[in-house]
């Protein structure tokens, strides 16, 4: 009887948390992984807003004319307010990633879906942004986020391009990292915050001083840069 109940609990632990990470990770399917297959390319930053980094990283951008899409947490929205209306101001996206920065999987269906709708909330209430997009923490759901169909109705998504740059590396082997990976409709996904678990003290640092090449090199091989939102524009 006993090994018969715990084989049942090991399936359903395996059907809730790990089938849909498999199903959306590897077989990709479930989630936004990459745009239309044309010469552009969308910058993602999620972790932040933080105070250390995200105004720098702004900077850059905006000597740069190129606009991006942040996933951000609302625990840190409603820290730096000022950052939120900065990126919105500068004409860049603003989507969810989190109220807290929490592993999904571990989570019930209700605490899963609240991590999304208490971030779409704030940031709609508080900043007038109305999000579209939901990437969970580290890119991982579980069986209720991956077939919820909410209120707000947030995609999933994940990315294209992805190159551990939440470790501390030089900038030029950052930027070869990413280069190697660029193609039409790439989401490439960075971090401007290192206060998430995992991450390297110090680590947005390069990807700061990785950016003006970065944007260099990707519009020399001839591609523009688009927000999700400039990709799938909102039907009204
Ligand atoms: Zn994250």
């Amino acid at each position: 009887m006993w090994p018969w109940i715990i084989g049942l609990i090991v399936a359903a632990v395996l059907l809730y948390c790990v089938v849909p990470n498999v199903w959306i990770r590897v077989l990709r399917v479930g989630a936004v992984w990459r745009g239309p297959q044309q010469p552009a390319v969308a910058l993602t930053f999620d972790d932040g807003p933080d105070p250390k980094y995200t105004g720098r990283l702004l900077d850059v951008l905006r000597d740069a004319g190129v606009n991006a899409t942040f996933f951000v947490i609302g625990e840190k929205a409603l820290r730096n307010p000022e950052l939120i209306e900065r990126m919105k101001r500068e004409g860049h996206e603003v989507e969810v990633h989190g109220y807290q920065h929490v592993p999904v999987p571990l989570l019930s269906p209700g605490a899963a879906a609240g991590q999304v709708e208490r971030t779409h909330h704030l940031l709609s209430e508080r900043f007038g942004v109305r999000t579209r997009w939901y990437r969970p923490p580290w890119g991982l759901c579980n069986l209720a986020s991956l077939f919820r169909r909410g209120r707000s109705s947030h995609r999933l998504i994940t990315w294209t391009v992805m190159v551990g740059d939440w470790r501390v590396m030089p900038a030029q082997v950052l930027l070869a990292r990413i280069m190697r990976k660029i193609r039409p409709g790439a989401i490439i996904v960075l971090h401007d915050s290192d206060e998430t678990w995992g991450s390297e003290p110090g680590a947005p640092d390069n990807v700061i001083e990785m950016m003006p090449d970065l944007i260099n090199a990707i519009r020399s091989r001839g591609y523009r840069f688009v927000r999700l939102c400039d990709w799938w524009p909102e039907r009204r």
